[in-house]
């Protein structure tokens, strides 16, 4: 095949849809989604039905000690890495049938392309679904690419139980997927995830593909405030410590300073709880749990700072005792300038329109990142509605992303 041929390449629309709505009748909600939770019964339909697709075209399939199945297309050159284009196949209890499954089911459509077209790369092509990214079911999230990067303990998760008492452990050998091999990083190249955005950005600026260059930084914080209890209405207002005024304080704080870092930035107080919570009592104790994002590490930094200085200075001025905990954190991520490129490259190839973004949500790929080459491809979704049954995209937009991931990957696998 000439090069002119193979960048003429192109997926098949009807194909792939067609095999994300059979992928969607397992699990299927009545208002349209999918109930398809981390190693369940559905999960492992799931699984071989993945699996009974790439057999089809000669793919060789493994698991690992965590259940990560993967889908091995070989290359011309043995000792090449791997391209790896994975994502989850998974649900939401009330998800939709694209989050995750379409990356995985994409990876699947460019391997059929390439299958069809009697085309081998360089390297060995990869698919992968990663076990429990969801964490609806076992938490934590991104379980398996958290193992597989070594950022989760494979003991400790293997000891996780679901509401019903039921561990991992007990749940990967019911569904027959608890492998072997070592949950670790093999000889991979380069990592692909093909994604709905799950946001509202690509649709609002009309464009049909998202270069994502990495995943926003986070900090949770837990603020407690101390007061003195008294009765609401024997005390006088100068003779109060009331821990709910600069709790005020604090939350306008928090939205100035998202406000300062704007467009980017983000501020959610997600909880206030007064406690003992009377109407007629001043409470003696407030808590609020606060998170903070951005997708620039300095700024990030600069957020922290300034929201630990603002909660410490406006304490002090209302004279109550408070303590602040970070609760989680996550550093910003940047993904590969290669595989960034590879991807703005693909786009301009296939000639779908593309930008820039950031990820807001979480994904194995943050994980991933932090051991191979790794970026992501977005594509809209409808009122950037997902993690809901009414998740939807069409077979246009979903052709689109596809036929990028197919141009990105012959990229990173014939050099
Ligand atoms: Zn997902």
């Amino acid at each position: 095949m000439t090069l002119n041929e193979r960048n003429q390449l192109r997926i098949n629309k009807t194909r792939l849809w067609s095999t994300l709505m059979d992928m969607a009748q397992i699990g299927a909600t009545a208002k349209g989604g999918c109930n398809r939770q981390a190693l369940t019964a559905l999960d492992k339909a799931g699984r071989e039905l993945f699996i009974s697709w790439c057999r089809e075209i000669g793919c060789e399939i493994r698991w690992d000690e965590i259940g990560n199945l993967f889908a091995r297309y070989p290359g011309t050159d043995p000792n090449a890495g791997t391209i790896l284009m994975s994502s989850h196949l998974d649900t939401q209890p009330t998800g939709g049938k694209f989050d995750g499954v379409y990356g995985v089911l994409g990876g699947l459509e460019v391997l059929r392309t390439l299958h069809d077209n009697q085309l081998t790369s360089r390297h060995p092509l990869e698919v992968a679904a990663w076990t429990n990214e969801e964490g609806a079911r076992f938490t934590p999230a991104c379980m398996g690419s958290g193992v597989w990067s070594g950022n989760l303990n494979l003991d400790s998760m293997l000891r996780v139980t679901d509401k019903d008492g039921i561990s991992v452990a007990e749940a990967l050998e019911s569904c027959s997927y608890k492998g072997t091999i070592k949950a670790a990083p093999h000889n991979v190249s380069a990592a692909i995830e093909l994604h709905i955005e799950q946001g509202p950005v690509l649709e609002k600026q009309n464009k049909e593909v998202g270069i994502v260059t990495g995943i926003q930084g986070l900090r949770w914080f837990t603020v407690t405030l101390t007061g003195i209890p008294c009765h609401a209405g024997p005390t006088p207002m100068e003779d109060r410590t009331d821990p709910v005024q600069p709790m005020a304080e604090i939350i306008k704080a928090a939205y100035a300073i998202a406000a300062e870092n704007a467009p980017a930035s983000r501020a959610t107080i997600g909880e206030i709880i007064t406690l003992p919570g009377s109407p007629n009592t001043v409470p003696e104790t407030v808590v609020i749990r606060i998170d903070l994002r951005h997708q620039n590490a300095e700024i990030m930094n600069n957020m922290d700072r300034l929201f630990r200085q603002q909660v410490a200075r406006i304490c002090n001025e209302y004279a109550v005792d408070y303590a602040l905990e970070e609760k989680w954190r996550m550093e910003v991520t940047s993904f590969n300038s290669t595989c960034i490129s590879a991807v703005e490259e693909a786009s301009a190839l296939v000639g779908v329109s593309a930008m820039p973004i950031v990820s807001g949500a979480g994904h194995d790929s943050l994980y991933l990142s932090q051991r191979v080459p790794t970026s992501m491809i977005f594509i809209p979704c409808k009122n950037g509605i997902s993690h809901n049954e009414a998740e939807s995209i069409t077979p246009e937009q979903a052709e689109n992303g596809a036929n990028v991931l197919l141009h990105t990957v012959l990229k990173l696998a014939n050099n």
